[in-house]
């Protein structure tokens, strides 16, 4: 059975609570079906497995009538979806539904469906499945994440003083594009000096000044659709002020204790803390304002998480960020992060390049 049949197969068998399952979440259904399109819904019933999608995308939906039945319908699908479901799912009275089901949508199939049948919100039903990775979904990882070590060679071997922060990214997007990935997993984030404090900041039209930290955040994202996601801080044209390099230092330490506590049976939040723990001991807690790290696949962000709250435990196959940082306002910014998969053994990285602060030549 292809890998697509083999998780619809998983995703049936999972509809424990529910005779049919409405999967509107693009990330869910591209992961059951290979749908990679703006406008899909999976309808998911033991008796049946529907693809719903408009005609624009009739062409690129044909080879996945291999795996489910494909059904194109004019553009609001969603709501024709509703008003066929009876077809979709013959004879289902438990209807489940995602999270991300718009509330008008809800709304509107209570009031199409039969009063005796019932409508239930499922949570996390097919994301459980995407958990843990098959050996293609980590080869296509491990393959997106290669790309990043070329990025950041030619960063840390290249002139980043007097460049914008944007041409910076730009290059890094094109060194990406090229090397065949058709999209990025997220806007690179190249962010200097103060602007580093800001864990999501947008790459400026300024300048790097010499002296400065650079938080470079990056990910690729691979033809069959698995992210990659790397951060590395770099000090631009030589050393930084003392007071930075101790932190990189600091951030260095809880990251690599971070991942030491990576292993199947760990719990997120544990994983957390074992590196929060470093960055607290030295008094600058407050200043790692964000999660240790979280789940990669499909997309860049989603199960399971390592923050503070979590209760997800760790099992071989899952793949997972590890990224403590430190944000100091108005002065610099530091993350580092890796992108691991949890083995048998505790766990691999998968972004090998360097941790040692990278001064750059220029
Ligand atoms: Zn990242
Ligand atoms: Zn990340």
């Amino acid at each position: 059975m292809s890998e697509h049949g083999q998780r619809l197969a998983r995703a049936v068998a999972a509809l424990t609570n529910t005779d049919a399952l409405i999967v509107t979440n693009l990330g869910n259904v591209r992961y059951l079906t290979g749908y990679t399109g703006s406008n899909g819904i999976v309808v998911l019933s033991a008796e049946r497995a529907v693809l719903v999608t408009d005609f624009r995308y009739q062409d690129d939906v044909e080879p996945l009538r291999a795996v489910l039945d494909v059904e194109i319908l004019d553009r609001d699908i969603a709501g024709r979806t509703i008003e066929q479901l009876a077809e979709f799912a013959p004879g289902c009275s438990m209807i489940g539904f995602e999270g991300s089901m718009p509330y008008a949508l809800v709304e509107r199939l209570r009031a199409l469906l039969p009063s005796d049948s019932q409508f239930v919100a499922t949570d996390g039903l097919i994301e459980t499945l995407r958990l843990v990775k098959s050996e293609a979904e980590i080869a296509a990882t491990r393959h997106a994440a290669n790309i990043l070590e070329v990025v950041y060679t030619n960063i840390g071997q290249g002139q980043l003083v007097g460049r914008t922060e944007a041409a910076v990214a730009w290059e890094i997007e094109r060194t990406i594009r090229e090397a065949g990935f058709p999209a990025l997993s997220f806007e690179p984030i190249v962010a200097s000096g103060g602007h580093g404090a800001l864990p999501h900041a947008e790459p400026r039209d300024v300048a790097i000044e010499r002296g400065t930290l650079v938080v470079v955040d990056i990910g690729a994202q691979g033809e069959s659709g698995y992210c990659s996601d790397c951060t590395r801080t770099f000090a631009a044209g030589g050393a930084p002020d003392p007071a930075a390099a101790e932190d990189y230092a600091l951030v260095l330490s809880a990251q690599l204790a971070g991942l030491g506590a990576v292993r199947p049976g760990a719990v997120g939040g544990m994983v957390d803390a074992t590196a929060r723990e470093v960055i607290m001991a030295a008094g600058a807690g407050d200043l790692f304002g964000h999660g240790l790290g979280h789940g990669t696949g499909l997309e860049v962000h989603e199960g399971p998480t390592l923050r503070k709250e979590s209760e997800d435990v760790l099992a071989p196959g899952n793949l997972v960020t590890v990224e403590p940082g430190l944000y100091r306002p108005g002065k610099w910014g530091i993350r580092i992060e890796d992108q691991v998969v949890v083995t048998a053994a505790g766990h691999e990285i998968l972004t090998g390049f360097t941790k040692d602060l990278v001064e750059t030549a220029g």
